[in-house]
């Protein structure tokens, strides 16, 4: 098995990488269990923001390391929250204050079209030239009110037409399939060869 380390803590990621990666011949192992502290991540855009966690945490592992940034970035608003997603109502950070300012910031906007990035970048070392970069969309609409349990996020008043339910609606399978993360990681898994 090639270990794979991974720039998130996330149980949830770590497992949903593991069950893609695992059958192509990789380990997925989490930073923390590295002991690898969290990268910063200060740049405006996700592509910035994965490469320097990717980066940081090869540096840190001298193992090649897989990192994602994601966010929701709403047409009305001019694509925000995009990189501040995780953070867009202050700290700490919260998914329903998160939610609750979505809503008011889009009271009476009749264009509630949005959509979600997730940016993955894999740095085979920490001065790869040429880090593998995938990129998956979803595209949905702002609901004026939350609907659903399941997910996180902003997936309560994400709508998916196709579907005809929220993000907080869909089974995590459909989910995992369809979602910008999901499609981010088709991609990366076709570039993988070249790893
Ligand atoms: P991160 O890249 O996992 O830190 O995610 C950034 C933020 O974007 C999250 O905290 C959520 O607010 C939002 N986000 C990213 N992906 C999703 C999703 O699949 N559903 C709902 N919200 C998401």
């Amino acid at each position: 098995m090639k270990k794979l380390v991974l720039a998130s803590n996330n149980a949830k990621k770590m497992k949903e990488l593991n069950a893609l990666l695992a059958p192509l011949g990789f380990e997925v192992i989490a930073q923390g269990a590295l002991g690898i502290p969290e990268a910063e991540e200060p740049h405006c855009t996700f592509v910035e923001n994965a490469l320097a966690k990717a980066r940081h945490a090869a540096a840190h592992s001298g193992l090649p390391a897989l990192a994602d940034d994601s966010g929701l970035c709403v047409a009305a608003l001019g694509g925000a929250p995009g990189v501040y997603s995780a953070r867009y109502a202050g700290e700490p950070k919260s998914d329903a204050r998160n939610n609750e300012k979505l809503l008011a910031d889009l009271a009476g906007q009749t264009d509630r079209r949005a959509h979600f990035t997730c940016l993955l970048v894999l740095c085979r070392s920490a001065d790869d030239p040429q880090p593998i970069i995938a990129e998956g969309e979803w595209h949905g609409e702002i609901l004026g009110a939350q609907r659903g349990a399941d997910g996180f996020g902003y997936d309560p008043l994400f709508f998916v037409p196709e579907f005809g339910q929220t993000a907080a609606e869909l089974d995590a399978e459909t989910k995992n399939r369809v979602s910008h993360r999901g499609r981010a990681m088709q991609q990366l898994i076709e570039r993988l060869p070249s790893l």
